[in-house]
């Protein structure tokens, strides 16, 4: 048997599981999709949304790409965004890094990743410049590494403020809240690290008023 082919007979396996569990939950799921929650997570395999918060399909709303980053000119992230938030009306937004992040690490070195990673990878760096001198502090470049995920996360939940999609929710709904995340690989442990509530007042440069 191929390894993908293994895949496809643990799907059947599950499937009949579930219904055998509960008989009606497909055909629920299939006609109604109100996700609480909107995920924002590194595309990492070992940090799995559903699995590390004990939640069913249904209950989380995912998006995720390398040391999950929220770039204002990426428009698979927004879209997903928009529709959670404007059409799904989840309650929070989550920003969750990992400490052990390969694209943390990968920014802070001087390896050149080639044109596509380097550009993605840049925005990982300017992190790094805005928060040098706490950074440079640390002697341990694994905490180092840490701490660059937290602070990623943070700024990632900062630009989230920033968008129109946010700011328009927050007034009119008052919702959501955005919270920034770190799951730790070594004991599976999310550590909530910062929180936007809605209505948060943000730098006045990125907010319209005219919303
Ligand atoms: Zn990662």
């Amino acid at each position: 048997m191929h390894s993908y082919e293994k895949l496809l007979q643990e799907n059947k396996d599950w499937a009949a599981g579930k219904v055998k569990e509960d008989p009606e939950f497909f055909k629920r799921l299939s006609l109604l999709q109100t996700p609480e929650f909107l995920w924002i997570g590194c595309s990492d395999s070992r940090v799995p949304a559903n699995e590390i918060t004990g939640t069913q399909p249904g209950e989380i709303f995912v998006h995720r790409n390398i040391a999950n980053l929220v770039i204002h000119t990426d428009v698979n992230l927004l879209s997903v965004l928009e529709f959670a938030v404007a059409h799904l009306q989840v309650k929070h937004v989550i920003v969750c890094g990992h400490y052990g992040c390969g694209g943390i690490k990968a920014a802070m070195s001087n390896r050149d990743y080639k044109q596509v990673l380097n550009m993605w990878l840049r925005y990982i760096k300017d992190v790094y410049r805005h928060n040098r001198e706490e950074l440079n502090n640390i002697a341990n470049e694994e905490l180092r590494a840490d701490r660059l995920t937290e602070l990623n996360v943070i700024e990632q939940v900062q630009r989230l403020a920033k968008t129109s999609i946010i700011q328009k929710a927050w007034k009119e709904r008052s919702g959501p809240d955005l919270h920034g995340w770190v799951y730790g690989l070594k004991d599976g442990l999310i550590n909530p690290v910062y929180e936007m509530k809605a209505n948060t007042k943000i730098d006045e440069l990125y907010e319209y008023e005219d919303i």
